[in-house]
């Protein structure tokens, strides 16, 4: 027991942080179990490379002492060299595999004490004065390897005691010799194990802090993307499933223009503390960059659960933030996650990919909330892959053309316009819906060359069309949010040589939640032409009839779900007559897409709609029918209109 605890009070504390806090360097708290594993990496190497000399020494001594020794003498000899070389050689793995600096610093210990042990013993067979040095050297091999100093002052009173007390034994004289030997022997090897250990652990130190920041976000002092990704990466290999969930703020960037962008980086430091707060010990939170963040948990027991987590992570980044100077912003986040089966092989990014896409998902419909990545999703984007593949590859200007809808008066009982629709004829792919490719076209970055070609087709077509017909034309969130693709839509316009007043352009209400500003620059670049905008798909998604007022739009498209309903609930009669009031209050003019049935068509009118677009009215015709359409017109019925 007293043994026990003589002994451990040779050892360093195995508590993280003894070495800086030894040496005098400020590491921080969170960081001292690293550096602690990291110094002991770097001081391992002197440990192992003293038992290796140690080792081969007392192979040359044993050898020596067999072939030289006999008697008494080569019994002590050899029964002190030879386990000092095999102890010496078996601590050789040893210290290989230490991972703390308690196993390094037994095995200092010993191999001092085998050292010491053979000093002695050779100074009993055989005293030699010069040989005393010895032990001087016994203890700077000792301060050289030792993790920590504290072992120093028992082994030099054990090692430089014995020296001086078999001097004095020889003569006075000796001992004042060997003292001052002593005195220098004691200070050199302190200062030289003091220096190297300062400089050793200054340059773990050093290196720590320079992984720390190539490993962290300098602003939140969140992980960063490359953290992430060996955090991911470390769990797919050692096959632990986890949940992935990735982030996108709603919002953000108005706030960044608003206030400014030391007020956003304020946001972004607040949105990572309730992050880290909320999954505490959960697991990983990562800032991958600009308003991304990213999640790599524990696995929850169930999709359900799972849910109610990120459920939970989007209500709390929904309230308000309280930021300097008492700046109040409200944002919101939406979140793609999944639960990641690392046994499906998977790499981390296709990992990431598969939760950007529910991501997308949840941007495009479910904004400020969580959407799983399902079966459904992954389908889609492997189709989505071979759409995009194919869009690059093919002949766009042969194989993409644009059909037209009539848009009906009901009052005039005539056509004022058409909407021209995207169509694609692929050799490969066959028809595909223009929701799917211009969905893909949007993703990939090609929606811009798209519409241009989409535009000269439609407006090549109006050409021949009479004055009073107008064309409707839709445009993607992206030609919205890129000043370069406005531009040259502008130019399209004014090249056309067709009255502005005859054109519209079809806007949706998720470019105006998503990136309201520019939404809004490039719609009055469009409206300084003369041309009219409409808000398409008006109620299929977050409608906030603040943008109406906001907006300069000239129409509302009050969108097909509401006339799918009509018949069914007298909730969608009363909303649709309530959007209708609401237009003419405003002075916009409105069309009600999607009617198929002339009781859909009798209760609209009752309830107020005056134009309308539907199968009822015709579907969409190709460029060369329209004429041919129009001349019938007043002569037949609109029921009669598309032959039905
Ligand atoms: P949208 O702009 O709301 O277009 C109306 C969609 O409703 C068209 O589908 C049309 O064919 C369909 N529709 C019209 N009447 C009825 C009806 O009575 N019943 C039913 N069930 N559907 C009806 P389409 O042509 O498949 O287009 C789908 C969407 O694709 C469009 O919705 C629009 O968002 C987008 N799109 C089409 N062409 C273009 C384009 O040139 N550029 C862009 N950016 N998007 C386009
Ligand atoms: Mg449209
Ligand atoms: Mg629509």
């Amino acid at each position: 027991m007293r043994s026990r605890s003589v002994f451990s009070a040779l050892l360093p504390p195995s508590t993280a942080g003894w070495l800086s806090r030894t040496f005098s360097i400020n590491v921080a708290p969170e960081d001292a179990v690293e550096f602690d594993r990291q110094s002991v990496k770097a001081i391992r190497p002197f440990v192992r490379a003293a038992s290796l000399c140690i080792m081969l020494y007392y192979a040359i001594v044993s050898a020596v002492n067999l072939v030289w020794e006999d008697g008494l003498s080569f019994w002590i000899l050899n029964v002190l060299s030879i386990p000092a070389t095999i102890i010496s050689a078996l601590l050789y793995p040893y210290i290989q595999k230490a991972d703390t600096a308690q196993k390094l610093q037994i095995a200092s210990l010993i191999l001092t004490m085998l050292m010491y042990a053979n000093a002695l013993g050779n100074q009993i067979v055989y005293y030699e004065a010069p040989s005393l040095v010895y032990f001087v050297l016994i203890l700077i091999v000792y301060a050289i390897m030792s993790p920590s100093l504290k072992g120093f002052v028992p082994c030099a009173l054990i090692s430089i005691g014995t020296m001086l007390v078999l001097a004095a034994q020889d003569s006075l004289n000796m001992l004042h010799q060997f003292l001052w030997i002593a005195l220098a022997g004691t200070i050199a090897s302190l200062a030289l194990a003091t220096t190297m250990r300062m400089n050793l652990l200054r340059t773990v130190h050093a290196r720590l802090i320079a992984e720390k920041m190539a490993q962290h976000d300098a602003l939140t002092g969140l992980p960063n993307r490359r953290q992430f990704f060996d955090e991911l990466n470390r769990r797919i290999r050692k096959k632990n499933p986890f949940d992935l969930v990735v982030i996108d703020l709603d919002g953000f960037k108005p706030v960044n223009d608003v206030y400014g962008h030391a007020t956003g980086d304020l946001l972004l430091i607040e949105v990572g503390q309730r992050l880290q707060h909320i999954c505490r010990e959960r697991g990983l939170v990562a800032r991958l960059g600009g308003d991304e963040f990213a999640l790599i948990l524990n696995p929850h027991d169930s999709d359900d659960s799972l849910h109610q987590f990120t459920s939970h992570l989007c209500d709390t980044l929904r309230e308000t933030y309280i930021l300097s100077g008492g700046i109040q912003a409200r944002i919101s986040a939406s979140a793609g996650y999944l639960h990641a089966d690392t046994s499906k092989g998977h790499s981390g990014s296709q990992l990431l990919e598969r939760a950007d896409y529910a991501l997308y998902y949840a941007k495009q419909n479910l904004r400020g909330a969580p959407v799983l990545f399902t079966e459904r999703h992954e389908a889609e984007m492997r189709d989505f892959s071979l759409i995009d593949q194919t869009l690059r590859a093919c002949d766009l200007e042969a194989e993409l053309y644009v059909v037209f809808q009539p848009q009906y008066d009901l009052v005039r009982q005539k056509t004022i316009g058409f909407e021209a629709l995207a169509r694609w004829q692929n050799p490969k792919l066959g028809e595909v819906s223009p929701d799917v490719f211009i969905r893909a076209a949007e993703r990939s970055g090609l929606i811009s060359d798209i519409t241009q070609r989409l535009l000269h087709k439609a407006f090549a077509a109006v050409q021949d069309w009479p004055e009073d017909v107008s064309i409707s034309f839709n445009l993607s969130t992206r030609d919205l949010r890129s000043a370069r693709s406005i531009t040259r839509i502008c130019q399209a316009v004014t090249q056309s040589g067709i009255t502005p007043r005859r054109i519209e352009f079809e806007i949706t209400e998720t470019v105006m939640l998503t990136d309201f500003e520019p939404a809004l620059e490039a719609v009055n670049r469009l409206k300084a032409l003369g041309v009219r905008i409409a808000l398409d798909d008006f109620g299929s998604g977050y409608s906030s009839l603040g943008y109406i007022h906001q907006l300069p739009v000239d129409k509302i498209k009050i969108d097909r779900t509401f006339v799918t309903q009509l018949l069914k609930h007298d909730s969608a009669r009363k909303i649709v007559r309530a959007i209708l009031s609401l237009c003419s209050t405003l002075g916009l003019t409105h069309v009600v897409e999607g009617v198929e049935s002339e009781a859909e068509c009798e209760l609209l009118r009752k309830n107020g709609a005056r134009f309308i677009q539907g199968y009822l009215i015709a579907r969409p015709m190709a460029s060369d029918q329209v004429l041919g359409y129009l001349r019938t017109e007043g002569i037949q019925m609109p029921q009669l209109a598309d032959g039905r």
